[in-house]
């Protein structure tokens, strides 16, 4: 067995860049198309919105500005509010207030970690009322105009009951699809289940190009207005006149470059990811207070991130365990703060949370690369074992 000191660094999910990337951006530095504009923007872009099976997808520079630029685009104003999930990284929470509007921060579902849609339903029915058309908070008085769940971890919202949620109460359906790539509901691809969703190729994302995003939609004037404002809202082809006021949100052709060949290989990071979850899922299933979430039965889950909960009554309480690990050179990751306890976040309301802290405090991310070995994971899953066991 490894011991601490011979065992290699095993890092919580780096980067897979087995395929073309290498050729692909030493063709933007050979030719010089390294910035803006160039012929890779525009393939990944068609052909992510090809494997998506959406109409229209538009690049942009990181996932926080897609999702600022999706809510631009679909209407969302100053003093609006915005349903969307507590339990995140903080990035769609912060686009809502780059937009003016208000977030109200829904609940996590014990079962499946995601935005509870029964919560979220419940706030509907009791805090808002419809008057002249708009509905309206009443402890805000503000409209509420859109609902935006998070499938996090690789996982899926339920999405059938937040559809209909959106569909009866006139709201705008925006889904950060950033952790989910590849992940289908109902037989679905996550990303084209509401009106507009968001991606992120960040480091750790399922596919990475350094830094990136991606916007998709339906619908061809928000995919439209969505380029011209990632773009400076340049209105006129030689000369500078801007129509309104745009972003540099550009994702360069580098990094475009990257994301063609990541897209490439995204069935082949698909099938490690699941393979990687089903072997740890093997590894603790006789170990009681080891507990991956349970999927909604429609969810196929991309397992971008695994991740478990300890439970505290049964063992040594998550945190510990993390912190041993990585004394060990395994690295761990524990989950965000959820945005209701967020100082940056404290202004706004909040329904009901009252799950989210716990699968926040007893949560605990376990490497899973693409890359990594069987043989790295099993020495991975057997320190947790011993941690638990209380001789780590
Ligand atoms: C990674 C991520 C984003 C976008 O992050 P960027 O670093 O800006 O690409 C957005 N939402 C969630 C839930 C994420 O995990």
């Amino acid at each position: 067995m490894n011991t601490p000191a011979d065992r290699p660094f095993i890092p919580l999910c780096e980067p897979f860049l087995g395929g073309n990337e290498w050729a692909y951006v030493k063709d933007c530095l050979d030719t010089g198309w390294v910035s803006s504009v160039g012929k890779y923007v525009d393939q990944f872009e068609e052909r992510f919105a090809s494997y998506l099976g959406s109409p229209h997808a538009v690049a942009a520079v990181n996932g926080t500005s897609a999702l600022h630029i999706a809510l631009l685009v679909a209407g969302i104003k100053p003093g609006d509010e915005v349903l969307v999930s507590t339990l995140t990284f903080i990035a769609p929470v912060n686009a809502i207030r780059y937009a003016g509007a208000w977030p109200v921060l829904m609940d996590a579902s014990p079962t499946d970690w995601q935005m509870d849609p029964e919560k979220a339903a419940s706030f509907l029915e009791t805090q808002c009322e419809r008057h002249d058309g708009v509905l309206r908070n009443r402890t805000t008085g503000r409209p509420v105009r859109a609902i935006l769940p998070v499938h996090i971890l690789g996982h899926c919202v339920d999405m059938a009951p937040i559809a209909a949620l959106a569909k009866k109460h006139g709201l705008i359906l925006i889904e950060d699809a950033s952790e989910s790539l590849g992940a289908s509901y109902d037989g679905r691809k996550i990303g084209t289940l509401g009106d507009i969703a968001c991606f992120s190729f960040n480091g750790n994302k399922l596919l990475t190009t350094g830094g990136g995003g991606m916007i998709t939609t339906r619908n061809p004037e928000w995919a439209a207005h969505a380029k011209h404002l990632t773009t400076q809202a340049k209105s006129s082809r030689g000369e500078f006149i801007h129509d309104e006021i745009g972003y540099n949100y550009r994702l360069t052709n580098m990094a475009a470059a990257m994301g063609c060949a990541q897209l490439e290989a995204i069935e082949h990071h698909l099938v490690r990811k699941r393979e990687i979850a089903a072997r740890y899922i093997d590894a603790f299933a006789d170990v009681p207070n080891v507990q991956p979430p349970t999927l909604h039965p429609k969810c196929n889950s991309s397992w971008w991130m695994f991740t478990i909960r300890l439970d505290p009554t049964q063992g040594p309480p998550a945190r510990e365990v993390g912190d041993a690990l990585r004394r060990q050179n395994i690295d761990t990751r524990p989950l965000w703060q959820p945005m209701h306890r967020s100082p940056a976040h404290s202004a706004s309301q909040s329904w009901k949370c009252e799950h989210a802290d716990a699968i926040y405090a007893e949560a605990l991310s376990l490497p899973c690369s693409v890359g990594l070995t069987s043989e790295r994971q099993d020495d991975v899953a057997g320190a947790l074992r011993a941690q638990l066991a209380g001789h780590g």
